[in-house]
């Protein structure tokens, strides 16, 4: 788990300025963090100029948690903004704001697409056989947009929620997936392209609404949390239960907990046995081959990798080049994931080392300038420069931003930054997040985390007290019920009290895993 250090609380300062300072102690695991945040005033209406050249990833945050990069919305279609649109749903709503609700049909199909491989959500549902456990429940959520969202968004409405839902990520909105939701009555404002001003009109819009006060904040990044925080703290003072799921959000609520400023129960979502565990890994292992594949076409048999950090992340995309012929090195600052690696057959080297020889180097370490201008000085013709970690900061991309070296956009997402004596180098996503920016995350893996943030919910919602910042635990218990979601935190002023069972484990299976499954599942026995 990261070791959060507190950092600027201010609130009020520029927007969404995020940085990762490098750790100090070698040894030391996790980065840390530090940012500060602001959250601007919204326009009443859109202007016209200058929308898309606004337009920019509000939250990096955002690019931690899981979104399908590939839309099928062509975004371009229409430059009206759906500021300026006057749109209904079938049923005669406009409780919602997104690119076009014509869309709807299309999107019906990605979310059912969807829902074949989310069995754990699905299975939520049908548990519930018609009761509603969220009854009561006014959710306020703001994540990515996508037909996998889609499917949990629908499953909280089918407990019994009723939802407001904002993006968290001004370009990963899947617009016909928001049409279809808005065509089934949720109340969605999201589209994709989303300007600055856009982006905080549209949690603003699910927030402050005549005649509705949420009690529930689903939130992946911290921005929403925040700004019901600053905006309406009344509203704040309210809510029953916030469940963040990302690794930045988490650290803007420990933030919010240490200026003794968090007084409502938040669910600690990121840290979540069930997130870290799959997400993390999973997520990656799955997913790099496709984001480097779709960009550049290389063939890895035989081609000389490093990866920067073997935590959940990096030992995800190291099983997975292994797995493809590819020679891969190491990097590591934590002696204990240094020596998993050398026992799982990779080279633990110095950056500096293999720099001059490696054909592709990929950064997971969640820490800064892990990637320096002298090595992208050092790197071969050719070489591919990549990020899988929280931040695009990760890769010194600023230094390459030099009179002296060109820049030619080759494909979507993938640069040629050129030297003066020819020399090139392929930079993706700009050092963003190489999946999300560049390929699709599989649905399966997601439905897992958001199974774990329905079963926070739903925990919350029946037991009330108070927890504060929770962390996830796995505990021993007889199948099915295999694992404690969630439970009070070290150091929570009500630490043993309103802890939660949910057997989430068995939903994530399909029956014939269920039936051939051991019979404890239990991955940590011990608070993380
Ligand atoms: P982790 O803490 O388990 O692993 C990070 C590792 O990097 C640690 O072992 C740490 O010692 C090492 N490290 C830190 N600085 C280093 C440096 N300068 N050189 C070499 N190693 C260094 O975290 P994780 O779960 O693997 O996540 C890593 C990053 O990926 C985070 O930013 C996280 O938010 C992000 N993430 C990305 C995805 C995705 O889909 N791309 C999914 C989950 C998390």
């Amino acid at each position: 788990m990261p070791a959060f250090l507190p950092g600027d609380t201010g609130l009020s300062q520029a927007v969404q300025r995020r940085s990762i300072q490098e750790t100090g102690a070698p040894c030391c695991r996790g980065p840390q963090i530090q940012f500060a945040d602001d959250m601007q005033e919204f326009t009443k209406f859109p202007t016209k100029t200058g929308r898309r050249s606004l337009s920019r990833s509000i939250s990096q945050s955002s690019t931690d948690s899981y979104s399908s990069a590939a839309s099928y919305t062509d975004s371009s279609d229409d430059e009206v903004s759906p500021r300026e649109k006057q749109q209904t749903n079938s049923k005669g709503s406009s409780n919602f704001c997104v690119k076009n609700i014509k869309q709807a049909e299309f999107g019906r199909r990605e979310i059912e697409i969807a829902e074949q491989d989310m069995s754990a959500l699905i299975s939520l549902r049908k548990r519930a056989q018609g009761e509603k456990p969220l009854a009561g429940a006014k959710i306020v959520g703001c994540t990515h947009i996508t037909a996998q969202t889609a499917v949990l968004i629908e499953t909280l409405c089918a407990l019994g929620a009723q939802c407001r839902w904002s993006a968290c990520n001004i370009y990963s909105t899947q617009n016909e997936v928001a049409a279809a939701l808005a065509e089934a009555g949720v109340a969605v404002f999201a589209w994709k392209g989303e300007s600055e001003d856009d982006f905080w009109w549209c949690i603003d819009r699910c927030v402050n609404v005549d005649g509705w006060q949420a009690n529930m904040i689903l939130d992946d990044g911290g921005d929403l949390t925040h700004w019901v925080y600053k905006k309406y703290p009344n509203v704040f003072k309210k809510i029953r239960g916030i469940v963040e799921e990302s690794v930045t959000g988490v650290h803007r609520l420990y933030q919010l907990s240490k200026a003794g400023k968090l007084c409502v129960p938040a669910m600690n979502v990121n840290d979540s046995v069930t997130k870290q565990k799959f997400d993390n890994l999973y997520c990656c292992r799955e997913s790099i081959l496709d984001g480097l594949k779709r960009t550049t076409d290389v063939m890895f048999g035989g081609k000389q990798v490093v990866v920067c950090g073997y935590g959940e992340v990096g030992k995800g995309c190291c099983a997975a080049l292994k797995a493809l012929g590819a020679i891969v090195y190491v990097t590591e600052i934590d002696p204990i994931c240094a020596l998993q690696a050398c026992m799982d057959g990779f080279r633990v080297v110095k950056l500096s080392e293999v720099i001059r020889q490696v054909d592709v180097v990929i950064t997971c370490t969640g820490n800064k300038n892990v990637v320096t201008r002298e090595h992208l000085d050092r790197m071969k013709n050719s070489c591919i420069v990549c990020n899988m970690g929280h931040s695009n900061t990760e890769i010194d991309v600023t230094s390459l931003r030099t009179p002296e070296l060109t820049w030619e956009r080759v494909r979507s997402q993938v640069d040629h930054v050129i030297w003066p004596d020819g020399k090139r180098v392929v930079l993706l996503a700009e050092g963003r997040l190489l999946n999300l920016s560049c390929s699709t995350v599989p649905t399966f893996v997601l439905s897992i985390t958001a199974t774990t943030q329905v079963g926070t919910l739903q925990g919350r919602g029946a037991k009330g007290g108070l927890l504060s910042v929770p962390m996830c635990v796995c505990n021993r218990v007889p199948w099915p019920f295999s694992c404690h979601v969630v439970s009070p935190s070290i150091g929570s002023p009500n630490a043993g009290e309103g802890a939660t069972c949910v057997p989430l484990i068995p939903a994530f299976l399909s029956p014939f895993q269920t039936n051939t499954s051991p019979a404890c599942t239990c991955l940590r026995s011990t608070p993380t």
